[in-house]
Order: structure tokens, then sequence, then C-alpha cells
């Protein structure tokens, strides 16, 4: 009987396209782990979908003059297109504006405002007198009273970083209209957050197996002491709150988005034919539920949705948050306002998509920000993706196909170093077995790699290409030998670089896929019929490093 695993996926804003900051931080490592798992014959539901509440929406959809619905509805299929041809692999990508949603939202609110988890108060908020409405904070903008930056937000001034409230702004004014809000007040509900301290405290201390750095951070939150806080807003775009009298006011998108993992599971299992199934992947001990979140999330993995899920009850708790750190690019701070970035639709339509799979797997920012810089993305693709291991696979099957009527070779008895090479595949596929169930996807792909390089020496030291002239036997032995090596590291690679592991499968001639296959040693058998073989991966000119920086920086 396999594990069961949740892998619960951080939610996209849909109002701009992704960049490669967001897929090294949130996106490609928990489909690492997905198919891992998968492979390893484990029940998994990955799910996630697009934010489409808030006020980055709105804002920009003032910006273009579209209803937020459509903003939303554009960003959200490119997503879809681009999960799909990157290969990350969720059973469903939903987004927050379903009747679904809504209704699981709603009850939560509900819930925990029935066991008293969420009380009404009032607040004073600005609100513009030219406009006649309630301004949420990113609405409101003026003088930052740290730094003096004139063109700071109501929620944050972005040259100092510092987090503000719109009444700490010095000569505040409406960013629709300019003018100067006043400040009234209004009601609210909160959520008690106080209450749920020295629950969270002690139940974050067990969590040994979590990564220093998102221990440490929620440790340090929780310290400090938690503050109740406002969950609903003045607006109109978001969920309803399910009470009369409420009806010009929204539950804050906080609140929530984080609700999302648990409305698309409920979603997920209704299209599965049983709507009970969610259930599977939410309570029990046997199930276990990992947040895959960039580091700027992690208090609302590790503090807010734990303590709504203690609030409601019976619902598990996230067992590991393994949140990433930043991904700088060409070295200096990624930014989507002034363009320094690379947004993933672009790269897509440039590059196949198992060399960014390859580069930011072994580049991750597991423990420390990471740099992408197009210099690294050509020469990993050009040096190792195709020198070290698509040339590997292809001189070797293009040599098996020529030379033994294109079926595997019929091996006699193995000599000693042929044996332990096949002895460190098993260790290097039991090593990676440890790293990958520990989310450790930058150690494990590294040793993935060492074993092709091993596998290569080997084959310089055996050189079948001679030998084969003078002992056609000792020649298919080493062969066979590097095509078991072969099978292995397509196996070990898979959970990374889905799409070249899925084409060696069929040249070794293996039928169906390399996840049903399992998570094993997988011997080709002597006499196998192979494919013709082609280049897995393909060279890139050097040339590219100069174009692809240029673009860096510029209107996009
Ligand atoms: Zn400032
Ligand atoms: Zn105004």
């Amino acid at each position: 009987m396999g594990e069961r695993i949740l892998v619960a996926v951080a939610w996209p804003y849909a109002n701009g396209s992704l960049h490669l900051g967001q897929i090294a931080g949130a996106y490609l490592p928990p489909d690492i782990f997905a198919r891992y798992h998968r492979t390893k014959g484990n029940e998994v539901l990955m799910v996630s979908g697009s934010d489409e509440h808030g006020t980055p929406i709105t804002i920009k959809a003032e910006q273009e003059g579209k209803p937020p619905s459509e903003i939303a509805t554009k960003y959200h299929h490119e997503f879809l297109e681009a999960w799909q041809r990157l290969g990350i692999s969720f059973d469903l990508f939903t987004h927050t504006d379903t009747a679904n949603h809504a209704e699981v939202s709603q009850d939560i609110f509900l819930t925990l405002l029935d066991k008293g988890y969420i009380y009404k108060d009032t607040v004073s908020q600005p609100f513009c007198p030219q406009c006649q409405r309630f301004l949420p904070d990113r609405y409101v903008e003026g003088t930052c009273p740290y730094c003096g930056f004139r063109g700071a937000r109501g929620d944050q001034c972005d040259e100092c970083g510092q987090p503000l409230n719109p009444a700490e702004l010095i000569e505040p004014r409406c960013r629709l209209c300019g003018t100067p809000p006043q400040f009234r007040d209004s009601e609210h509900f909160f959520l008690r957050l106080s209450a749920f301290q020295d629950k969270l405290l002690s139940w974050v201390r067990k969590q040994k197996h979590w990564r220093p750095n998102v221990l440490n951070f929620t440790r340090r939150y929780l310290e400090g002491g938690l503050k109740d806080r406002a969950i609903t807003r003045d607006i109109d775009w978001g969920v309803p709150i399910p009470l009369p009298g409420y009806e010009s006011k929204r539950i804050y998108v906080w609140f929530e988005a984080v609700i999302g993992y648990l409305s698309a599971s409920k979603e997920w299992a209704k299209s599965t034919g049983d709507a009970q199934r969610w259930r599977y992947f939410w309570q029990g001990d046997e199930v276990k539920s990992y947040y895959f979140i960039g580091k700027d999330n992690i208090p609302f993995h590790t503090i807010i949705w734990p303590a709504m899920l203690m609030g409601y009850g019976n619902l598990n708790l996230p067992y590991d948050v393994p949140a990433n750190e930043y991904l700088t690019i060409e070295g200096k701070k990624l930014s989507s306002s002034r363009n320094w970035a690379v947004w993933l639709p672009d790269y897509l339509a440039r590059y196949a998509p198992d060399p960014l799979r390859y580069l930011l797997s072994i580049n991750m920012p597991e423990t420390g920000d990471t740099n992408f810089s197009w210099y690294e993305f050509i020469r990993r693709n050009n040096d190792e993706l195709v020198a070290t291991y698509g040339n590997l696979v292809h001189r070797v099957l293009t040599f098996v196909y020529r030379s033994f009527d294109g079926c595997v070779p019929v091996p006699g008895e193995l000599d000693s170093r042929s044996q332990a090479i096949m002895e460190q595949a098993k260790d290097t596929l039991n090593t990676m077995d440890r790293l990958l169930y520990h989310c450790h996807f930058r150690e494990a792909i590294r040793s993935a790699m060492s074993l092709a390089q091993e596998t290569n020496r080997y084959l310089d030291e055996k050189s079948p290409w001679k030998v084969i002239k003078e002992d056609r036997q000792a020649a298919a032995n080493s062969l066979y030998v590097a095509l078991c090596l072969i099978s292995h590291l397509k196996t070990m690679l898979y959970p990374f670089l889905p799409f070249s592991s899925q084409k060696v499968h069929e040249f070794l001639g293996f039928k169906g896929s390399v996840e049903s296959d399992g998570w094993q040693l997988h011997l080709p058998q002597p006499g196998q019929r192979l494919l013709p073989p082609e280049p897995l991966f393909s060279k890139l000119d050097e040339g590219l490093v100069a174009e692809e920086t240029a673009r860096l920086g510029h209107a996009h």
C-alpha cells in the first residue's frame, strides 16, 4: 500500500505572465516531487489555481479599462498553457472565481464565526470623497514616512520595503483621481489569530523536519506575538460575505486564497465522480500535505492557514512547507515593473522545456538565493545536458542500433568493473530516493548527473567502438551495461526531465510511460527491439547570451 501525498502549490495572481523566479520558487519543485511520488506508486493529489481576486487584479483591470474577470481569465488561460508546455503536472489547476470556491470559503468563514474565531469590529478606512468609495490599501499613495519616497503605496513602500498602512503616509492621495482621502469608520470582520498563538507555537516547535529558513522565520514571527487581522474589505470584487447587510464588502483575498487548496481538492473530487474523495487527502494520519511556495508566502502557510485549519477542525495541518528562496536574474533582484525578468511564455516560445527544468533544478534556490544567467543556461545546456547526458545516450543507442541489428545485445559474464558501476547505479537510485523524499531536489539531480559522468568514463575505458573489431562479445557486454545505465538514468531524471526521459524510454524499446514502470532499476531485455534514436537535446549558440540579456530591462 503506497503513501498518500497532497501536493499543494502556491496560487499565482492572474494579473500578469509567470516569470522564471516563480517557476524556480514554487512551480517546478512540486512537479518534481509529484512525479517522483507517482513513480514510486504513491497516490498524489497536486492542486493549485489562479488567484483571481484582490487589488493586484483590480488595479491592472482599471489600468486597462477592462472588468477584473476579463484580466483574470486571460492570464488563467495563459497559465494553463504554460503548465502544459513546461510539463507541470497538476491534477487540477482551477481558479478562485468559481461557485465551488465561494461556497467552501463561506463555509470556513461561517464556521469560524460560529466558533468565535471571527468577530466584528469597526475600523477607520480611507475613503475618496471624489470617487465616492472606500479605498483598498494599494489604492492610496503618498510619501513614505521612513525614507521620503513620494510614490509609496498604502500597503508598502517599494523603495525601502517597509510595510505601511494608509494612515501612515504623508500627503496621501487616491491613486485613481489624486484627491486626498478622508478616513471613515467601516464595520469589518477580524480573524482572532491571537487565540492560536500558543497552539501554533507548540505545533511549530515539533516541526523539526522543516527547512531551517522556514522554521526560524515562523518561530520569530510567532514569538513577536500574533495580532488579529481584518479579513474583509470595502470592495466589490471577491467572495461575498455570506451574511445580510454586507453586500458592499467582500472576504479579503489573503483569507480566501489559502482556502483554495481545500476548495480545489473538493472540485477535483467532484470531477472524479466521488465527491467525498477529497477527504482521502485531508483527513487522517496516513496522508502528508506539502505546501510549495516562495519565501514571501511563509507566514500565510505556517501561521495563518494552520490557524484557520485548527479553528475549523478535523482537517490536516501542513506536514511540510518547503519554501524556496529567490532567484536573481543576471545578478540583480528580479523586478516585474522594471521588466528585469525572464517571462515564461517568452522562454517557451524560443526553447524546449527540459533545458530550463534542468538549470532551475541543478541551481534551485533551496537554501539561499541563486542566480539565473543566460550564460549559465547556455553553458549547462551545452556542456551538461548535450555533452554529458545527451551524447552518452545518442552515441550508445546509435552504435548499438547500427552494430546489433537494432536490438539490445546479449551480454556474457560481466567483469568486476561492470558489476561495480551497476552497483553504483543502485546506490544512486537509493540516494536520490532519500533526497527527493526530503525535498532536496538540487542534490538529487546532481547525483544523477554524477552517474552520467561515471558512465561516460566507463565507456571511455571499455571503448566498445574499437573493441568490437576484435572481441564482439566484450563490446556487447559493455554496451549492454551502458544501455542498463541509460535506462536507470532516464528513471532517475524523469521527475526533472520528463520529456526527454520519456523519449529515452521509447528509444530503448519500452512501452507505456516511465512513471508506470516505477522507481526501480529497469533492465532492458537482451534482444529487446530499439527505436531509431534521435538527439535528445540541441546545442545552443553562444551568441544567444548577448541577444537574450539585451532584452532585459526594456519595455516588455
Ligand atoms: Zn520608504
Ligand atoms: Zn478618488
